[in-house]
């Protein structure tokens, strides 16, 4: 076993998305009764003859407690398949595996940095070419459509800007043209947005952020409906074995059954935080793709349930009032990362977009990012206004 085939959820007939986040692949184990699906540590499983096993062999190639999340979150996903990785970096890098060398990636010219130097820093060096591309100009993605395009890559929204671009209309160009379209769905969640019902190829995750959402597991996460891609996605996902712990696997389970929960009220307390920020005299641009003149806003608005828990925004000071700001507040805590409950500042050029500096994917240096958690949404507030008042 390794990918593991799934029932989407309309296929399965269950209701809704929060019963399949809690019950799709956790059934009470058989044999006690466990409503909880048990952390299953066994690195091999007892076979009655030679090859004759129960769906189990050795838990690199599959594991008991990784297959009850993979069911999980393929079916929120509403995907066929879904493979676990031990990041989301892992899972990203088994995608660009499908490539074959000389296939170009096109990646949107606003991404996480990660995988900017996955994709610039270790694939392109190995024969694989890339351009960035700004996604929402699509004549300018038909017109300027490089013929060695295997790959469009794209974030909605991007990590930091928050761009959003119209999964379907890429999807559309991408496949009149034979190349596939994955989708980086960490911000969105698939409580927000399900882009393989919008013809997208394959989703990606970091499930390190919302999926987790409780920033204590590491992982990544990959769904599809395409019996070809799935066979090939997990023929390397247990051939090049970058998988999750089992403990992982319950990490990710467990924090998935919340995620309609929690996004809602991601949501609601963005909100919050971008109403102060719109009319602060500090604040230079609020990036949220709610607001009306937000880059992508109306695939945001046709595309997605609701826009998301992640704030950017820059400062008229400049760098060094950033830094300042994202030094001076105390619930949002200044660190890398985002999508858990807690809220969490940081500045991308200085942090988590450092290794973009000076590529077409550069962030502007006045620029802050926010990961809305779930506390009260006053306190978020006062404490982001006590913060700007330093300046
Ligand atoms: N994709 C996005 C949008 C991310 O923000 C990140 C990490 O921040 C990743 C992928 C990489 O995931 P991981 O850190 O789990 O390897």
């Amino acid at each position: 076993m390794g990918d593991t085939e799934t029932e989407t959820g309309a296929e399965r007939g269950l209701a809704g998305f929060s019963t399949r986040a809690i019950h799709a692949g956790q059934d009470p184990e058989p044999t006690t009764g466990a409503v909880i699906p048990p952390i299953s540590l066994s690195t091999t499983f007892a076979q009655d003859g030679v090859g004759n096993h129960k769906g189990f062999e050795y838990s690199r190639s599959g594991n008991p407690t990784r297959t009850a999340m993979e069911i999980q979150v393929a079916s929120l996903e509403e995907a066929r398949y879904g493979m676990a990785f031990a990041s989301g970096l892992a899972a990203e890098d088994n995608i660009l595996r499908l490539l074959t060398q000389g296939q170009r990636v096109i990646l949107g010219n606003d991404a996480y940095g990660g995988t900017f130097r996955l994709i610039s820093k270790v694939w392109a060096p190995l024969g694989f070419p890339w351009s960035a591309v700004d996604l929402t100009d699509l004549d300018g993605l038909r017109d300027n459509w490089p013929s060695d395009t295997g790959m469009v890559w794209l974030e909605t929204p991007t990590n930091p800007l928050l761009t959003c671009f119209d999964i379907e209309a890429i999807v559309s160009i991408a496949h009149e043209r034979g190349a596939i379209v994955v989708v980086d769905n960490t911000f969105a969640t698939p409580y927000l947005q399900q882009p393989i019902t919008l013809g997208a190829d394959i989703v990606v995750h970091s499930a390190t952020k919302y999926l987790g959402g409780h920033s204590d597991v590491v992982g990544g996460f990959v769904a599809t409906s395409d019996d070809g891609l799935a066979e090939r996605l997990s023929f390397t996902q247990n051939a090049a074995g970058a998988v999750p712990s089992p403990f992982d696997c319950y990490l990710v389970l467990r924090g998935v059954k919340t995620l309609a929960v929690r996004m809602d009220r991601h949501c609601e307390n963005a909100r919050a935080v971008v109403d102060l920020l719109v009319d602060h005299d500090a604040v230079e641009r609020v990036l949220y793709p709610q607001l009306p003149d937000h880059p992508g806003h109306e695939a945001a608005a046709k595309q997605m349930r609701d826009f998301g828990g992640m704030v950017s925004f820059t400062l008229r000071a400049g760098r060094d009032a950033a830094m300042r700001v994202a030094a001076a507040t105390s619930i949002f805590t200044l660190a890398e990362s985002l999508g858990a409950v807690e809220s969490l500042i940081e500045h991308p050029g200085a942090m988590t977009h450092m290794s973009a500096a000076g590529s077409p994917l550069e962030v502007p240096d006045n620029l802050i990012r926010l990961s809305v958690g779930i506390e009260d949404a006053h306190d978020l507030v006062d404490d982001l206004a006590a913060a700007l008042d330093t300046i």
